[in-house]
């Protein structure tokens, strides 16, 4: 088998890692809680045992969600007039909803390209 064939696409790898689905199969295995991912893929086998994306993750979700809050919060306080008072509790609970939605895909994303890429090596 030549490398290109066993090589997954990345759109689609990135895909589904972001539908916290298994990179090889698309099945349901990628994590076996929310945020452990398993070792293997209980469907194909496939081996995440060295996909572990340690701070990277959070340290792209917090990124991701200060670049998208921050700017509409300061908008608000600056040109709309709102007071940052007023705006300190919705802005933190969407934080932390952004949070906890965006994490694990975001490590699935992260973790489904790292197997990917060493599938490669
Ligand atoms: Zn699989």
């Amino acid at each position: 088998m030549s490398q290109g064939a066993r090589r997954a696409p990345v759109f689609r790898t990135l895909q589904r890692g972001l539908r916290l689905r298994c990179p090889a199969c698309g099945q349901r295995g990628l994590f076996r809680a929310y945020l452990k991912l398993n070792q293997t893929c209980p469907i194909c086998g496939a081996d995440f045992s060295r996909s572990e994306t340690a701070d990277v993750a959070p340290y792209v979700t917090v990124m991701l969600i200060g670049m998208l809050v921050m700017p509409v919060t300061l908008l608000l306080v600056l040109h709309a007039g709102a007071s940052a008072d007023t705006l300190l509790m919705p802005s933190l609970a969407l934080v932390l909803v952004l949070t906890l939605l965006l994490l694990p895909r975001i490590k699935g994303a992260l973790a489904a390209l790292l197997w990917r890429a060493q599938r490669e090596m």
